[in-house]
């Protein structure tokens, strides 16, 4: 049987919550099911927060920069190690992406080198309209220093979430409760899933409020349909957020299911040449996707030769995010970095990681690795 990436992992109650949702007809993007998802990760984030739910992570993104005030010719800082839907919604607005790499100590975005090109930026008049840093693998960035810079020069910062919903930051603020917003993502291969959706997480009342205007085709107060601005159709379907319900139950046992994973390959892998995602200290990562390099040149062996090893027997593992800058699409994009996320994409692998794999399973890859690694 087939090992992969990362499944979505079903808690059993699923079925029994849906049916409650379909036993009061609310098959639609309203109901007391996406009231209820919204409280409880609410609850779960912090009181101070406001939870919006949306179609995926990405609609959020687009949402949170639209609020932002991203417009045509606008410019966003992101982190240039990242998923294309952490990225794409810039595009959506008409503006422009400007990448940044990442620290070797934490594998998240630099703070210093953002602050660095924030001065020069104020100096010309060009500040970006939003910073958009990336919580990598499930491993918060540094949020106080991102914050106390992005407030510097009163850009809105936008965390991107997405695969960290259940870690923790320094003195166990939550993951998902930073900057002016915060999103979320509960696509399938995620840590806990909607079957497809996401959340816009925000300390702002009047955001969230604009929030939901926007994501339901931006209806001014009128019995007609009147509109001054322009929408979107991106709310969540109370069906899902039903699905969501189910998921919040198990949220903490899925993340420390992750780890244990994580740590289980870090003991059985741990050979010279092999390096694994730092977590620095105080710091508490979903361990979302195990995240390794392996450097050929200590090895002898490549990335890619473990990757087809792997498939092979019928293993699925996949290369790192491959950097923004380095993607056709943004070809000759700013970019401000040393290459860690280019090391990082040539030599970095993600093993299967799925909070329902078995130990099984697991020795199967690690013993796979081995012996590949010895011969
Ligand atoms: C999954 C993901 C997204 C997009 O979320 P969707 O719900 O799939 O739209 C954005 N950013 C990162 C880093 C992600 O991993």
């Amino acid at each position: 049987m087939r090992i992969h990436l990362s499944r979505p992992h079903l808690s059993g109650h699923e079925m029994l919550s849906v049916s409650d949702a379909f036993a009061s007809n609310f098959i639609a993007p309203v109901g007391p099911q996406i009231d209820q998802f919204e409280a409880e990760v609410q609850e779960y984030l912090g009181s101070e927060l406001h939870c919006v739910c949306l179609s995926s992570g990405s609609a959020s993104l687009h949402i949170a920069l639209r609020l932002a005030g991203v417009g045509p010719g606008d410019e966003v800082w992101v982190s240039s190690m990242t998923f294309a839907g952490g990225v794409f919604p810039v595009n959506y607005l008409g503006a422009k992406p400007r990448f940044f790499d990442l620290s070797t100590k934490s594998w998240t975005i630099e703070t210093t080198r953002v602050a660095d090109e924030l001065t020069k930026a104020a100096k010309h008049n060009r500040l970006p309209k939003a910073i958009v840093p990336t919580d990598l693998y499930g491993q918060s960035v540094d949020l106080d220093s991102l914050e106390s810079v992005a407030a510097q020069y009163d850009v809105p910062l936008i965390v991107d979430s997405a695969e960290s919903l259940g870690a923790t930051y320094k003195n166990g603020r939550k993951a998902g409760s930073g900057g002016d917003a915060s999103i979320l993502s509960f696509n399938g291969n995620k840590i806990i899933t909607t079957s497809g959706g996401g959340m816009l997480v925000t300390r702002h009342r009047n955001w969230a409020e604009e929030a939901r205007f926007l994501a339901t085709q931006a209806r001014d107060p009128a019995p007609h349909y009147e509109h001054s601005t322009y929408g979107y159709n991106y709310r969540l379907s109370n069906v899902c957020a039903a699905i969501g319900l189910a998921q919040m139950k198990v949220l903490d046992s899925r993340v420390t299911r992750r780890r244990e994973i994580f740590s289980r390959y870090r003991d059985a892998l741990t050979i010279p040449g092999i390096t694994f995602m730092p977590e620095p200290a105080g710091f508490r990562s979903t361990r979302w996707l195990t995240a390794m390099t392996i450097d050929p040149s200590e090895i002898g062996v490549g990335r890619e030769d473990v990757r087809r090893m792997l498939l092979e027997n019928e293993i699925e593992s996949r290369p790192l995010w491959k950097p923004m800058h380095m993607q056709p699409l943004y070809a000759g994009s700013p970019y401000h970095g040393e290459g860690v996320d280019e090391m990082l994409f040539s030599q970095g692998l993600c093993l299967p990681s799925g909070s329902d794999m078995t130990d099984g399973e697991q020795d199967e890859v690690i013993g796979r690795i081995r012996r590949f690694l010895k011969k």
